[in-house]
This record gives C-alpha cells, structure tokens and sequence, in this order.
C-alpha cells in the first residue's frame, strides 16, 4: 500500500502482519501436501493444521475440537445460523444491528429481529420479550445471535447478560456470537465461556482473507453447509487451506499477545482523533459514547453533510475511511444499523467510521484530523452557499 495514505478502516480489513505472512510461506510454496491424506507430505501438513489449531483453541480458551476452520466470517455466521435451524428446525433470533452475514440468514428463515438501544446493543427487555413472544406462540427457538462487538459503530455487547437471558428463556437454543469485530479488543477467552457459538474472520486481525473460524461448543451440531470429503470431522468439507489455517493462528496469537498494549494505545489515538474532530468542526457528533465501543472504532457523524461527497473528498486526500461497513459502503440508503439505533436520516446520511489497528501511529490521527476538518469544511461552505444561491 502506498505508504503515504492514511489508512484508517481497519475494521474493513487490516494489514497482514509479518508473522502470518512468514509461517505461511512454506506451506503456501513447498509443503504443498494435502492433510487428508495418509502418506509423508499429507502428515506433515496434517500435523501444522493440528498445531494451528490447537494455538488457536488456546486463545479462544475452548477445547481443539470446538475449533472449525471456515472460508469467511460471512460463511461462519451462515453455518451457525442456517446450520442449526437444518439441524433442529426452530426459530433463529438476532439483533437488529447485526451484520447482514447474520442478519440476512435470520430474515431468510423467517426469524425475528430484536431492537437495539441507541448505543447500538441489544435491548434485553426486547430480546426477553422475543423470546417469550415464540413460546407463547407455540414455538422454539433454536438460536439466538448477538454479536461481541458492532462493526459499524463498535459499540460491546454485555453477551454475559444476553446469556442471562438466553439461557433463563430459551434453555435449549444456542447462542452464538459474531466476534469478527472483537478479536484485537477483547479477550476471546471471555467471549466463548458465555457461548455456544461463536465467529471470527481472520483479516481483521491480521491473517489472510478467505480464513474464518466458527467455535462450536462440544455437543453443539449445526448441520454442515458443506457436504463432501467430511474435513473438519464432517463439519464443513472442502480441502484445508494449510497456508490459510497456519497464518490465522499465527495472526491471532499476536493479536492476543499484544493486546493490552494495543488496547491503550489505539484507545489513546482514538481519543485524540474524536476529540481534535469535534473541537475543529462545529457540527461533528460522537455517535456513541467511546466508553461504550472498542478502541479501534472512532464512528461520528455530520449532519448536513453527505458521506458519499466527504468520502469522495477524503480519499483525494489520501485518506481512506467508511461510511458504514465496508459491504455496503457505496450504497446510498443510510445504514441498518443507524436506523435501528433511531439516528434520524439527516444525521445518518453524514455518517463517518473512522476504524484504527496495529498499523496505526499519531502521524495518521493528526493528518486525518486535518484533512477531515478541512473537508468537511468545504462541504459545509458548498452546503451554504447553494443555500443562498437556490
Ligand atoms: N461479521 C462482522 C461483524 C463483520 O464486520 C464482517 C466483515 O466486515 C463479517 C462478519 C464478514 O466477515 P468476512 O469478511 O470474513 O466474510
């Protein structure tokens, strides 16, 4: 990448860290063997998918075998979500500020959406309302998923209260959460203990693209989307990606390592970019308060402003940012999960995520402060004057 852009949409898409990159290698070039299979070259990748797995079993705090290796989060929230309604039929139940990997599988299946607060995370009374709303229908639910961390705005989900509520309502569905956002911020191992389920994607923590993992609880049987060769102990076929698995781990190891350090630095730097935007431009607005969100996520919005013209300013300047996930950035409708949150439309449309990572360093937050400013300035100034002139 070139290395004067300032790159701040990490929770798009993060840069791959050296490590990964480096334990790949050899498995991607010269060990190209294929571990299912019984001679030399296929054990000797058999035994790096196990390590891999293993080393990542141990930061997500679960057992080896509670470890699927998947191509995406996209395809880990499928298999959880449409995997456990083949599985035991049912009803699946999410909040209303998920992703769409999530959400769309829900709606699709005819399940039910629950509202969320105006920080973005789940309202419990209306979770436990669902809930309840199903059995006294005369249904069941068969999962519920609540995702760790918003990709949009950051806001953390307490999941320890969701399974609260979960567990007290639906004693026999599943939960599960889409971690993807979490996996730099928070510690896994906490995650999983409250779970069944639960999603990462390995480039937003620094390992390759087309990697995901879904942890499934011991006796938890999505049915799998993927039928064939039977890898993964039958739960999704399809070759294992030896260099893909490998760096995953590797990724996710770091990720773990540093993360209390990473945690106060890019939280320091997410300080300083909110606040020189909002002291510097008038009408900046912090969407949620930062104690509610991840380091990583600065999410503001402008209102007045349209986003597609500010992005379009932004990355002449070199500064790469997002409107709102990078999947359904470029669309012109205002974001589901600002809608959801009940941000009215004005201030929506000029909305503005702003994501950090490991990459990030001061000389990025204050030339992004300063072209931000001066962008949103200009906007505000054509804003105006087509005011006068109409
Ligand atoms: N879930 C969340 C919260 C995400 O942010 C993303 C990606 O933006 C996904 C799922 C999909 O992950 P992947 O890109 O690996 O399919």
């Amino acid at each position: 990448m070139d290395p004067d852009l300032v790159y701040l949409d990490h929770a798009a898409t993060t840069a791959p860290r050296r490590v990964a990159l480096d334990e790949m290698r050899p498995w991607a070039e010269s060990q190209f063997g294929n571990p299912s299979g019984s001679h030399r070259a296929a054990r000797i990748a058999r035994r790096a998918v196990d390590e891999a797995r293993d080393r990542v079993a141990d930061v997500i705090g679960v057992t080896s075998g509670e470890v699927v290796f998947t191509s995406c989060g996209t395809e880990s929230d499928n298999f959880a979500i449409a995997g456990t309604v083949a599985a035991v039929g049912g009803t699946a139940v999410c909040s209303a500020a998920e992703h769409h990997a999530v959400l769309d599988p829900v709606t699709h299946l005819g399940g039910v959406v629950v509202h969320v607060g105006s920080d973005g995370a789940v309202d419990l009374d209306a979770l436990a309302g669902s809930l309840q709303g199903v059995s006294d229908r005369g249904g069941r639910v068969s999962v519920v998923s609540v995702m760790a961390v918003n990709n949009e705005v950051g806001t953390v989900t307490d999941l320890a209260a969701v399974a609260d509520v979960v567990r007290r309502l639906a004693p026999d569905a599943w939960l599960h959460t889409d971690a993807v956002q979490a996996a730099c911020w928070l510690d896994l191992r906490a995650i999983s203990a409250v779970v069944d389920m639960m999603s990462l994607s390995a480039h937003k923590f620094g390992g390759p693209k087309g990697m995901g993992v879904l942890m499934v609880r011991d006796g938890v049987n999505p049915h799998p989307l993927l039928l064939g060769g039977g890898q993964e102990r039958g739960r999704r076929s399809g070759t294992t990606d030896v260099a893909g698995v490998v760096g995953t781990a590797a990724a996710l190891v770091a990720a773990d390592a540093e993360r209390d350090h990473e945690v106060a630095r890019v939280g320091a730097l997410r300080d300083r970019l909110i606040d020189g935007i909002t002291s510097a431009v008038e009408i900046a607005v912090e969407t949620v308060p930062r104690a509610s969100t991840v380091p990583g996520v600065a999410h503001l919005c402008f209102p007045g402003i349209e986003n597609e013209a500010l992005l379009f300013l932004l990355d002449q300047d070199g500064l790469c940012a997002s409107a709102a996930s990078a999947c359904a950035s470029g669309a012109m409708e205002p974001s589901h999960v600002l809608a959801a949150m009940g941000v009215d439309r004005r201030t929506a449309t000029g909305a503005l995520r702003l994501s950090l990572g490991h990459t990030t360093t001061v000389d990025d937050i204050e030339s992004a402060i300063s072209i931000i400013s001066a962008a949103v300035a200009r906007l505000v100034d054509i804003a105006g004057r087509s005011r006068v002139d109409g």
